[in-house]
């Protein structure tokens, strides 16, 4: 199981931007150790700047039906304080609109244009790249409308194994398979998507997030589980679009006007979340609540965020502080 310090927020242990495939250039690394005290003029010189955080959704803003404690006051105090929130997900089950009745629901102050998920880039990505050619889809009944309306032919599953078994080859051919999550996904589905594969489509995933959070106790099968089984079976390998790679992050970015430099990403995964805002350039947190909290984290993955926090509702406080330290500090001067 993954530990963290229990100070309210203690720069990690930093490793060479090299070691995780880019990063934060603009962090100054080498004054870092590991267990090092809390230094506040590095995360003032990091925090000073903002104009963007992002969350991850699934374990830092909220677990199921539930807000995560200080996700709400951290999110309306970003906004009191005119700096740009945004919450990018790999899940690719909800359209934005569904996101945003759920952020409704917990009294979440985000909308519908401040979620990022990977349908969302699907979408963009399979308008550009296969108009108007037939795509097989893996994935929830919002993903395949949403995929649906890129303007292209998406086809789903609806054959049992039997009449694939009788189905003409050339019947299944696709320019694509797209994979997001479905958790209602079935055997039927999974040989299509190998036959497809091997009948020369493009494989294209949201996610590899192996394993999500349900409720406090479990981590469950993700996207990324299916995923895997798919190539290994094909052959193929899928072209990632969610985190770890920076497109969510960049599209945030770009849309808000913030630099890397001017952008934290906050997130419970070391492999998605954490990966992700450095390869993007960002600022990057630790919140040691949902996967990072189950123990899903590996440890020994050499990747390492800039800070770690056991929730946000002490990196609020963090947040308050600082502030209220550069406020005094300036009418002083
Ligand atoms: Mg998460």
């Amino acid at each position: 199981m993954t530990r963290f310090p229990p100070a309210l927020i203690r720069m990690a242990g930093l490793l060479s931007a090299d070691s995780v495939g880019g990063g934060a250039s603009h962090v100054d690394r080498g004054k870092s150790t590991q267990n090092a005290d809390p230094d506040r003029a590095r995360v003032l010189k990091a925090f000073r700047g903002l104009k963007l955080v992002a969350f991850d959704c699934d374990g830092v803003i909220w677990i199921d039906e539930k807000a995560l404690p200080g996700a709400v006051e951290l999110i309306a105090w970003l906004k009191e304080q005119s700096i740009s929130t945004a919450a990018i997900t790999n899940n690719s089950s909800r359209s934005r609109s569904n996101l945003s009745s759920k952020a409704e629901r917990l009294d979440l102050p985000l909308t519908g244009s401040e979620f990022y998920a990977t349908n969302y880039l699907a979408a963009k990505v399979v308008e550009e790249r296969f108009p108007g050619e037939k795509i097989l889809v893996l994935g929830s009944d919002d993903f395949f409308q949403i995929i649906g309306n890129a303007g292209v032919t998406a086809i789903r599953t609806t054959k049992d194994i039997s009449d694939l078994r009788n189905t003409d080859l050339e019947e299944l051919k696709y320019a694509a398979l797209i994979a997001g999550f479905s958790g209602s996904i079935c055997y039927a589905e999974l040989c299509h998507a190998v036959t497809a594969l091997e009948n020369g489509a493009v494989f294209i995933a949201t996610n590899p997030d192996y394993t999500f959070p349900v409720g406090e106790r479990f981590l469950w099968p993700g996207n990324g589980s299916f995923v895997d089984l798919v190539s290994r079976v094909s052959g193929v390998r899928p072209e990632i679009l969610g985190k770890p790679a920076p497109h969510l992050l960049n599209a945030a970015m770009e849309d808000f006007g913030a630099s890397p430099a001017e952008t934290l990403m906050i997130g419970d995964r070391l492999d998605t979340d954490i990966a992700c805002g450095k390869n993007a350039g960002a600022y990057t947190c630790l919140v040691n609540t949902g996967v990072a909290a189950a123990g899903g984290n590996d440890s020994t993955s050499g990747i390492a965020p800039d800070f770690t926090t056991p929730n946000l509702t002490e990196l609020l406080n963090l947040f308050k502080s600082i502030f209220e330290e550069e406020s005094e500090r300036k009418s002083d001067g």
